[in-house]
């Protein structure tokens, strides 16, 4: 499944990748939507793997005064570009469940 070019310019404007708890951007220096070359352990949202070949959202920001990358996969991507906050949310639960074992 790739994105429409729709969903990547949906995906785009959806802001509360940056100003959420989770992240409080300072500046955002770069963000775009990219076809990953290669395979990527974790998605900064879901912290599932991500494969090479499928559209991940790639950003830089400035936060708490440091530079931090992320990358998004498609399936957080999808959630995003049609601004599902439950699924958004369901994206992060399912992130901090692989990370911790439990949700919090
Ligand atoms: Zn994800």
């Amino acid at each position: 499944m790739m994105l429409t070019t729709t969903q990547i310019a949906d995906c785009l404007r959806y802001q509360g990748l940056f100003n959420g708890e989770k992240c409080g951007a300072e500046r955002i220096v770069s963000d775009k939507i990219v076809v990953s070359r290669k395979d990527h352990p974790h998605c900064f949202v879901c912290f599932g793997s991500m494969r090479a070949g499928s559209h991940n959202r790639v950003s830089a920001i400035v936060w708490d005064g440091e530079f931090l990358s992320s990358r998004v996969c498609e399936i957080c991507c999808s959630a995003m570009a049609h601004s599902d906050l439950d699924k958004i949310e369901d994206c992060y639960s399912l992130g901090e469940y692989r990370q911790n074992g439990y949700l919090g």
